[in-house]
């Protein structure tokens, strides 16, 4: 891929200076900042051209670099430019607000820069039953979390005049190093980038102007769910300090096994144990399903293991209409304990059909022989 001339990228004549640089970067950066564009593949392309034309130009050792080697001179000096644009903002993140006057326009949350910190997101485990996963439900859910102070609506001050400007930083929050070059931010390590101290704090929250407290929330657990599955409740999590949004709260899903049935997929898989007679001669039997029990017929000559579909008895499809289906799958049980008569009869039940087996036993083995010897 050929890189295309920084100054052209800018729109620069190559004696430019300094003031047009930042001139033009800002009004490009301003255009194509991902928060006017959401989703514009193009204008994070020409965003991430910008800043790294503006890495380079702003700074008079690579744009010396630049200007005598090209991309080549810089890439021998291992500069590639940025990966993506959260590099840009941990590059120039920090003065973008001094450079630009953009204050939060410019914040893309998550990096604690003093224009406002995200709230933490919380975990919540709920279990719910078989049953409940299956149709969806409601569900009243008590999170202790952290809130914002009542009494002091969150500046942790006992009062107004109680705040005062922070003397260490003039009540900026932050201290402009000079580094050669680079004129860096940082963070004031008396005020902690707040801008202010407090001369009597809150008796509330004593000055962390938050308090612990539970909180109830509903939560709809939607039909068809699966376990292991997560739900976001969005601005549900610890709220933001210095006007940051709040995080998110995670509800974790574990679906309590069921006694008689197991899901696979949206269906709905349960065994029915039926005697031999029935296998033979057909019948009727009783199955549960989640909506209470229905009856299945039998017909004569089932083996056991086979697999009958009762369709739209089975679980919600979670993302769209209808229903899964019912798998029962017949069992048959051998009684461990006969009556006198009963073996009687079952032995006379076995002369009788002696005949009809042998050949089917003479067969069988003849196969396995066969397989044996190839
Ligand atoms: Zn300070
Ligand atoms: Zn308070």
């Amino acid at each position: 891929m050929i890189k295309k001339d920084y100054y052209e990228v800018l729109g620069l004549a190559r004696d430019a200076g300094q003031e047009e640089i930042k001139k033009t970067y800002r009004k490009l950066a301003l255009k194509f900042h991902p928060d006017k564009n959401p989703g514009d593949k193009q204008a994070e392309e020409c965003f991430k051209e910008a800043s790294e034309a503006y890495e380079v130009l702003h700074d008079p050792q690579k744009r010396q670099v630049y200007d005598q080697f090209g991309h080549a001179g810089l890439e021998g000096r291992g500069f590639h430019g940025f990966g993506d644009v959260g590099d840009i903002f941990s590059a120039f993140g920090d003065i973008f607000g001094d450079v630009f006057g953009l204050g939060n326009m410019f914040d893309m949350g998550g990096q604690g820069r003093s224009a406002g910190r995200r709230g933490a997101d919380l975990r919540y485990d709920l279990q719910i039953s078989f049953t409940d996963a299956a149709f969806g439900k409601q569900f009243s859910i008590e999170i202790p979390r952290h809130e914002i102070c009542p009494d002091c609506s969150g500046t942790g001050a006992a009062s107004d005049t109680a705040i005062k400007p922070c003397s260490a930083c003039g009540g900026k929050g932050s201290v402009i190093r000079t580094q050669g070059f680079f004129s860096i931010s940082t963070t004031c390590t008396r005020c902690h980038g707040e801008g202010k101290f407090i001369e009597h704090p809150c008796r509330l929250c004593r000055g962390h102007g938050r308090v612990s407290k539970k909180r109830q929330l509903e939560v709809k657990i939607p039909a068809g769910i699966e376990d292991s599955s997560r739900l976001r409740l969005r601005g549900e999590g610890e709220p933001g300090s210095g006007g940051g949004p709040a995080g998110d709260l995670y509800v974790f899903i574990r679906v309590k096994e069921h006694r008689m049935f197991s899901r696979h997929g949206d269906d709905v898989v349960c065994r029915a144990p039926i005697s031999f007679p029935q296998a033979v001669l057909g019948g009727e039997i009783e199955v549960p399903t989640l909506e209470g029990a229905t009856k299945l017929t039998i017909p004569h000559g089932t083996p056991t293991g086979k697999i009958f579909r009762l369709s739209g008895l089975g679980v919600h499809h979670l993302h769209g209409r209808g229903l899964g289906d019912q798998l029962v799958q017949v069992e048959i049980q051998v009684p461990k304990k006969l009556s006198a008569e009963q073996e009687s009869l079952l032995r006379e039940y076995a002369r009788l059909t002696e005949d009809s087996i042998a050949p089917q036993k003479e067969g069988f083995l003849k196969r396995f022989a066969q397989k044996k010897a190839n």
